[in-house]
């Protein structure tokens, strides 16, 4: 144990936590300038992280790049034991095929580093090219296999595609026989949703972010994805981007869709959507530091099912800690929460 807190009986682990090597923030530099990503969120939300005159963002910016003094310091600050690190949104997923799959590479050899260097402190998720699938896969065994990364990173869409689409079985497959779960965090809606979020200044986090990530795990979910892949592990951030509260109706309507035949997408599943909540996804407290919906998404789920993350460096607050400390359930379930769920969802070894 870290932190000098010496009351608790678990460790922290948090489990959604961002970082960049200093490589891609370079690219996504040369692209922004030269405006060659064509993606109103990239140009909207990475424009203003690299270019702000702003400290804040500026200090984000350094945050991610760092891997060693300051961002261990920063964990001790907090009482963040152990951080399961990847690649920041939206990492390869604005990149072609031969930079996305170049980075990838760079990210998980220097992840690796990383993590031997600091086995107690840091663990990381494999990046992969989504936009060359044959070697998506080959790299996803190399990472996981040969470097010892714990899962993968999708920064939800792939340039407007979704993983649910046919031509990332393989990958899927390949996560299911790796014995890794698939980690879907947000990014900016893909330019064929972001119009009317772009107008009102709700693209990013507020709330573009959720509705665009929520929408793809939905996906995955009614395309049938988990029923073809039934070994795979999804994770997901911020409570389930919202879905959990919807899951009653979404059952509901589900059924009804699937019986009026409307659409040739929506077919039956092997049970309804709510139960794959309890089944094949487990989510995460990242950028949701609040109690009452932490409690009921314990309570709809399952509370072996919800587990801490802070989203640092994006996200960072020692009193979001505190506050999901104090929830009120036993030390038993805390255990859970911090640590034991971590643990056994991304096969931690340290
Ligand atoms: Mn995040």
């Amino acid at each position: 144990m870290t932190s000098t807190d010496t009351s608790r009986n678990h460790l922290r682990i948090a489990t959604e936590e961002a970082w960049a090597p200093p490589e891609i923030i370079a690219l996504y530099r040369r692209h922004l300038s030269d405006k060659t990503i064509a993606d109103i969120g990239f140009s909207s939300l990475m424009g203003y992280f690299l270019s702000s005159p702003h400290p804040q963002p500026q200090a984000v910016v350094a945050r991610l790049q760092d891997a060693a003094e300051r961002r261990l310091s920063d964990m001790d600050a907090t009482g963040i034991d152990h951080q399961v690190l990847a690649l920041t949104s939206p990492g390869t997923q604005v990149l072609d095929a031969a930079e996305g799959t170049s980075i990838a590479r760079l990210a998980n050899d220097r992840l690796a580093e990383i993590t031997r260097s600091h086995p107690s402190r840091f663990s990381g998720l494999a990046a992969v090219s989504y936009e060359d699938v044959d070697a998506a896969v080959v790299e996803l065994r190399r990472a996981v296999s040969e470097l010892g990364l714990k899962g993968l990173i999708l920064n939800d869409h792939i340039r407007g595609a979704y993983i649910d689409a046919p031509r990332f079985a393989p990958l899927l497959a390949a996560l299911e026989e790796l014995d890794v779960p698939l980690y879907l965090h947000p990014n900016t809606p893909p330019d064929s949703m972001i119009g009317p979020y772009f107008e009102a200044g709700l693209d990013g986090a507020v709330h573009g972010f959720g509705a665009s990530a929520g929408l793809h795990l939905l996906r995955i979910i009614t395309s049938g994805v988990l029923d073809r892949h039934p070994r795979l592990r999804v994770v997901v951030g911020h409570l389930g981007e919202g879905l959990p509260f919807w899951l009653h109706r979404i059952d509901h309507m589900h059924a009804k869709q699937v019986a009026s035949g409307r659409y040739d997408a929506i077919k039956p599943l092997a049970q309804p959507p709510s139960a794959y909540f309890s089944s094949q996804i487990w989510l995460t407290t990242s950028g949701m530091p609040w109690g009452p919906a932490i409690m009921f998404t314990r309570e709809v789920i399952g509370a072996d099912r919800v587990m801490y993350a802070m989203d640092y460096p994006y996200q960072f607050d020692g009193a979001e800690v505190d506050a999901q400390e104090a929830l009120p359930i036993s030390d038993d379930e805390k255990a859970d929460f911090f640590e034991r769920t971590a643990r056994k969802v991304f096969a931690l070894d340290f």
